[in-house]
């Protein structure tokens, strides 16, 4: 296919989403309005939305169809394994060099205060500045919070062949003879290095954007797919929990983060916030497959949402263990015991074919990120409730006007095709909030008159490593 083509496939997508969220969120505004109007009226709207929804769902479909009846599934599976397979191969080129001690490294701790997801994070950007240098990443963690023993306990060792630092340890950024360069968190680096995401390396761009909804994404997923191969006693965890819960497509990935990020760094959500989105998903696969059973995997680190959506959601097969998301609660959160818990959680959502979440959350962005390295394109295979997607510590996250627009409300910007927007955030009903870099105006846009910008950046070329 050309890069037209897909590109212009999922903005279809886009904008049937885009479209219903406009127009179900007008309605229901409409209706709040009109409270004490004729019940004949409040009906009419109610049934508005009910119609409404089953064009949306049969647009969905139809979308969908097409890309599996456009014949270019098979080139999408086989780019996908290729493209996979080239940046594997180059990451482990670059972490085991023929001559160590005379590589140049890239030395990182992995004792960045903060959760799971946060220190995969931190790991995730340092790979890639090591990717960007051309540099051998070290990562260091003896004492590791999670785990005293060190990352190597759960997963496999960044590199078979070299992994210690000899010689004097320069500070960021160092220079080009510098033997070894230290890197610190994302959120204090200076200079800031030009790998950080949302970037995406130069020569594979096309390739990406070509294969994948959101290329930013696909490529921190690349990342994650290296560092989290897991050792075979994970592996074996793994293997043994999806027998235990009997772990069967499809399913839905719930991620419910409560205890000290409600109030602090995110809103509250009910569970029944979740399980709206939840039932509109198996809504929609209803259409074109029988679904003997809706099962969820349900993660959490607040034990009480097991209860709850067991009781009020008795139809539902709810896969997932309470006990970990008892060990995840907060208090006991850095023990070892938590390790297995948080891993296991991330890979099965991970695996899920949708995921309902907050994106507020490291854990749910991970698993999101991670999902991509397991499919072609599961960029659209997710509702948060909350933000949208975001790397912490990334460069401006930049659309592109690709409609012009006439702000009709004071709230509202105005958008000439070209303008490049700052986005920070979808509000989930037709508008997104950003900044027109070309007026400096924050305001609300349709979320639907921009495109994603792609953020080509030069990387070292790997061509010893054969295409
Ligand atoms: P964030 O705080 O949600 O953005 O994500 P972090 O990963 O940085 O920190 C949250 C930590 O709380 C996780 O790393 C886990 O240790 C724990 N936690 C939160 N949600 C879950 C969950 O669903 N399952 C498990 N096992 N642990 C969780």
């Amino acid at each position: 296919p050309s890069l037209e083509y897909e590109k212009t496939r999922r903005r279809v997508r886009m904008g049937v989403e885009e479209m219903w969220f406009f127009i179900s969120s007008q309605i229901r505004n409409l209706q709040k309005k009109m409270q004490n109007n004729s019940p004949q009226a409040l009906s009419q709207l109610t049934k508005i939305l009910d119609e409404g929804i089953e064009h949306k769902r049969s647009l969905l479909r139809d979308v969908d169809r097409l890309s599996e009846e456009d014949g270019f599934n098979s080139w999408r599976l086989k780019e996908a394994v290729a493209l996979s397979d080239l940046v594997q191969r180059r990451l482990t080129y670059l972490q085991n060099p023929s001559d160590c001690e005379n590589a140049k490294k890239l030395v990182c701790k992995l004792n960045k205060g903060c959760g799971f997801g946060c220190q995969l994070h931190h790991a995730v950007y340092c790979l890639m500045v090591a990717y960007g240098t051309q540099r051998t990443m070290i990562l260091q963690s003896k004492g590791w919070r999670y785990n005293k023993a060190g990352w190597e306990m759960v997963f496999r060792p960044v590199s078979q062949t070299c992994t210690q630092v000899t010689g004097p340890v320069q500070s960021w950024p160092g220079n080009d003879h510098s033997p070894n360069i230290m890197l610190g968190i994302i959120d204090s680096v200076s200079p800031r290095p030009p790998y950080l995401p949302l970037a995406v390396p130069k020569d594979l761009a096309d390739r990406i954007s070509k294969l994948h909804g959101d290329p930013a994404v696909w490529w921190v997923g690349q990342f994650l797919k290296y560092l989290m191969r897991p050792q075979q006693s994970t592996t074996l965890m793994l293997r043994d929990a999806a027998v235990k819960f009997k772990y069967q497509r499809p399913i839905v990935g719930v991620h419910i983060r409560r205890t000290d990020k409600v109030g602090t760094e995110a809103a509250f959500h009910p569970v029944d916030e979740y399980m709206t989105h939840v039932e509109e998903y198996f809504r929609q696969i209803s259409l074109t497959q029988k679904v003997e059973k809706k099962r969820i995997y349900l993660a959490s680190d607040d034990v009480k949402v097991f209860k709850e959506i067991q009781t009020k959601y008795p139809e539902y097969e709810v896969v997932g263990d309470p006990e970990i998301a008892k060990s995840a609660a907060v208090s006991t959160r850095y023990s070892d015991g938590s390790l297995s818990g948080i891993v296991m959680d991330i890979y099965f959502l991970a695996q899920s074919d949708y995921l309902v979440c907050t994106f507020s959350s490291q854990v749910c962005r991970v698993a999101y990120e991670m999902m991509q390295s397991l499919h072609p394109d599961y960029a659209s295979r997710f509702r948060s409730l909350d933000d949208i997607y975001y790397y912490g510590g990334q460069a401006l996250h930049k659309r592109v006007a690709v409609m012009s627009h006439k702000a009709s409300s004071p709230d509202q910007m105005d958008l000439e095709v070209g303008d490049i927007v700052g986005v920070a955030g979808n509000h989930w009903d037709g508008y997104s909030k950003g900044r027109n870099l070309r007026t400096n105006r924050i305001a609300l846009y349709p979320s639907f008159k921009v495109d994603d910008f792609i953020d080509a950046v030069e990387f070292p070329p790997y061509s010893e490593v054969p295409l």
